[in-house]
């Protein structure tokens, strides 16, 4: 690997924290290379994600830098209801912001409750802390409201940063995607002061173009992971491509995502699998896993099972269904964005029943002999779920464990031992 290059004076000018900034540098190499480089037999394509990580708070960043100097504005997300196209039409930037280390959450537990999830305690954290580039980078944040716990943390966060706040609404009715039709239309207008350029019929449409892109070739990545017999890439792998699609450019992320594709492709033409045959297959569902978070992969994927997807936000949401490219003039643009994005089944959604059934469908789809149902602790929606998930997947015939985590390491080994049982019990 290339010697890192000093990032020093990018996070001096960002106003970072550079003195507690270097005690997170100096402990994410040896995570990732815990987890990662100790993997075997990884497709050759996962060498630009590992250089990312290797850089993650240099390589991107400067990126960013560099385009503001040139006039571009970079909008900072927290949700996949967020539709980036909106940004990208006017050459915005957009990063993902949400925080998935233990690293952030005391400082978040400066402004926020001891028993909120720990996404929400980093996310704050990490901008009140000055520990994290993206954070000092972001022109505009855009927040949405889905739980009860981000909308309060924007409140603060808005104290500190400019902020857009999109109304989300919790049904799922024709007159709600309308709503939400008319809330990405606010959102246009607010991208256009940010950006000073106007929006077009012309230049939505290649964003969403392009975005479609971006989901089609994450999509042909999770494809090769239905192969019922060979298993191209692990899950550990996989979530760490879809981690960094939240950040890197759409453009490169597509490209990328469609050369690992083509690897796995013919990987499966010849019988190239990560796994022996006869590893147990598993789902994971439920809370997001942001970037660092790889805790469950890893001991799952340390554990004798393989995960073969993700339905979550940093996985199938990210990029299931396509916008409707038909519609070429802003008012069908609008609603074909908001049919597109009301079709994300989050537990923030009062019913969420459609999720039920998408983890039994992926479930088949995917060959999978378990599923593990995931909740960030403290995160009340998604565990409310959790009971009539589980009971609809055992009715289905399909076993299911269900993990209550954080992001520290304290649980580890009690999770490991739970999930050793669980892949024992699968035969
Ligand atoms: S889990 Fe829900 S609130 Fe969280 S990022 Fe996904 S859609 Fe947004
Ligand atoms: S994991 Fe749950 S509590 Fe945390 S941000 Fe997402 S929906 Fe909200």
């Amino acid at each position: 690997m290339a010697e890192a290059i000093d990032r020093h004076e990018l996070w001096a000018n960002l106003g970072m924290d550079l003195e507690t900034h270097d005690v997170l540098c100096s402990v994410l190499p040896q995570a990732f290379g815990d987890v990662y480089l100790s993997q075997e037999n990884r497709p050759e394509g996962m060498a630009f994600w590992d250089m990312v990580v290797a850089d993650v708070h240099g390589i991107r960043p400067q990126e960013l830098v560099d385009a503001q100097a040139e006039g571009r504005k970079v909008f900072g997300t927290f949700c996949t209801y967020v539709p980036d196209e909106v940004a990208i039409a006017c050459n915005g930037i957009v990063t993902g912001l949400c925080g998935g280390s233990q690293f952030w959450v005391p400082e978040g537990e400066k402004y926020l409750p001891a028993d909120m999830c720990p996404l929400i305690k980093a996310s704050l954290g990490a901008r009140m802390g000055k520990t994290c580039p993206f954070f000092r980078i972001a022109d505009q944040i855009v927040g949405e409201t889905t739980c009860d716990g981000k909308k309060k943390m924007y409140e603060i966060m808005a104290k500190d940063v400019p902020m857009h706040i999109m109304e989300l609404p919790h049904q799922k009715r024709p007159k709600d995607v309308e709503y939400f039709a008319d809330e990405i239309a606010l959102f246009g207008k607010n991208v256009e002061e940010v950006t000073g350029v106007e929006l077009t019929e012309e230049n939505l449409h290649d964003a969403i173009v392009l975005i479609n892109e971006r989901r089609k070739a994450l999509a042909r990545v999770y494809e090769t992971r239905k192969n019922a017999d060979v298993i191209p890439i692990s899950g550990t792998d996989a979530l760490l491509m879809m981690q960094i699609a939240f950040f890197d450019d759409p453009a490169r992320c597509t490209q990328m995502a469609n050369s690992l594709a083509d690897e796995l492709e013919q990987r499966i033409a010849d019988g190239v699998s990560v796994f022996p045959a006869g590893t147990k297959r598993i789902l994971i569902t439920g809370t997001p896993m942001a970037i660092p978070n790889w805790k469950l992969h890893h001991i799952v994927e340390t554990s004798g099972a393989a995960i073969v997807c993700e339905e979550n936000c940093t996985g199938t949401k990210f990029f299931t269904n396509l916008v409707d490219e038909g519609p070429t003039d802003f008012a069908g643009m609008y609603q074909a964005l908001a049919e597109r994005y009301m079709k994300i089944n989050c537990a923030c959604f009062t019913p969420n029943e459609a999720r039920i059934d998408e983890v039994i469908q992926l479930a088949k789809d995917y060959h999978v002999d378990g599923v593990i149902n995931t909740n960030l602790k403290f995160c009340t929606t998604f565990k409310t779920e959790a009971p009539a998930l589980e009971k609809a997947l055992e009715d289905a015939g399909i076993p299911v464990l269900d993990i209550e985590t954080d992001y520290t390491d304290n649980d580890a080994e009690q999770l490991r031992t739970r999930v050793g049982a669980f892949i024992e019990m699968l035969g």
